[in-house]
């Protein structure tokens, strides 16, 4: 038996349907068709499994998690287990019946992405045109509905002078909260890094923005604030560490540590069709093999700072170095950080085309400059910076 604690938080990928294309996307390169996706009933029975397994807070998320025709179904079993549910939506999809109905099944949360303050700029990077106007629209109407909003906004080179300007944004949307997340290089992303990495002067005038802000809105709108690896001295703590806090759940039933985790050679991720979670959580390789501090290499093991970051983030080992076992080359201290620091150099050059996020579009896709391995992936960092 395992000494973990139980999960947090699931992570529910509905679906890796989407009608945007945003070219950061934290999915696979690989995405899974709607054939494959795990049915309703099997949903149901895995949100069952994790309220008994201890799980408090339920993320669905996709791909858009509304592109599911049983999304309410889901929602209202989700509240009867009295799971916390946060629907993580690029909102596109959401009409007034179907928030309504949403509203009545339990839903309690939902974080809305916006791919920028300029509506024909995040209609480019979402590859969506129309987008931004639904999703403003829509901010309106969840507050009237009474939902706790977040306002989530993904940036980069290409929008991050817009920063002061989308915190005023969302307090006049009526959101609680509103999450400046700098795009994570993996997956999509670590395809664009070329395109979308800010150079270190505008990093530092958003994150300057981003610090006035929190003096202006304190009380009144909460900030968070996620900034790129790249430009750190030390890694985040991945998930919360592997198999501490979080259990993801692809559309097909595998489940994972994180979105990311099925690029790492040498695993193979239980699926819940022959396993239960609570098996899965405590007993598998895929949970326990970089669980806690046993498996750490120098400097980690000696570093007082593994029980903080935990190491980092795998799948970015694994992405940049070929080894997931190594230490993140986001740590100042690891063998392999001079990877991110070319990396940075290279942002000082003209950004690069966007290749957009297409089921099929993954396959074959050329390594971005700096990347070590075969294949990338993509993940989240935290529980709340998941999804669209
Ligand atoms: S050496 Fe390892 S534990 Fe220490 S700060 Fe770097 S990644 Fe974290
Ligand atoms: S980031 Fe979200 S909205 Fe954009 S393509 Fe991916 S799932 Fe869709």
């Amino acid at each position: 038996m395992s000494n973990a604690d139980a999960p947090l938080g699931l992570i529910a990928e509905l679906t890796h349907r989407c009608p945007l294309q945003c070219p950061y996307c934290s999915n696979p390169l690989e995405l899974a068709r709607s054939a494959a996706e795990l049915p309703t009933e099997e949903w149901l029975r895995v949100f069952e499994e994790a309220a008994a397994l201890g799980v408090l807070q339920l993320h669905l998320t996709g791909g858009e998690p509304t592109a599911r025709r049983d999304i309410v179904a889901l929602v209202r079993r989700a509240s009867e287990l009295r799971l916390y549910t946060n629907l993580i939506t690029s909102g596109v999809l959401i009409d007034q019946a179907m928030l309504d109905a949403l509203a009545g099944a339990g839903l309690e949360h939902i974080q809305l992405s916006f791919q920028d303050l300029d509506p024909a700029n995040a209609d480019r990077i979402g590859g969506y045109a129309g987008g931004h106007a639904k999703k403003l629209e829509l901010a309106e109407r969840v507050t009237r509905a009474g939902l706790a909003l977040t306002a989530n906004f993904v940036v980069h080179r290409q929008n991050l002078g817009r920063v002061p300007e989308m915190i005023r944004l969302a307090e006049a949307l009526g959101a609680g909260r509103v999450e400046i997340a700098h795009v994570q290089y993996y997956g999509w992303g670590l395809v664009n890094r070329p395109a979308l990495l800010p150079t270190r002067a505008q990093l530092d005038e958003a994150t300057a923005a981003v610090d006035a802000a929190r003096e202006s809105f304190k009380g009144r709108l909460a900030i968070d604030y996620v900034v790129p690896d790249y430009y750190a001295t030390r890694p985040k703590a991945c998930m919360g560490g592997w198999g501490r806090r979080m259990l993801n759940i692809a559309p097909t039933g595998k489940v994972m540590p994180c979105h990311a985790a099925e690029i790492l050679p040498g695993f193979t991720f239980p699926s819940v069709r022959e396993a239960s979670l609570s098996d899965i959580w405590y007993h598998s390789d895929a949970f326990t093999r970089f669980r806690g501090t046993d498996w750490m290499p120098e400097p980690c093991q000696s570093c007082d700072r593994r029980e903080i970051d935990w190491g980092g983030c795998r799948c970015q080992a694994f992405a940049l170095t070929g080894d997931a076992s190594r230490t993140d080359p986001a740590c100042a201290l690891a063998p392999d950080h001079q990877v991110m620091l070319e990396a940075v150099r290279e942002s000082e050059a003209a950004p690069a085309d966007l290749v957009y996020r297409r089921i099929g579009a993954g396959t074959g896709l050329a390594k971005p400059p700096g990347s070590g391995a075969a294949s990338q992936s993509a993940m989240p960092q935290e529980a709340d910076g998941v999804g669209p």
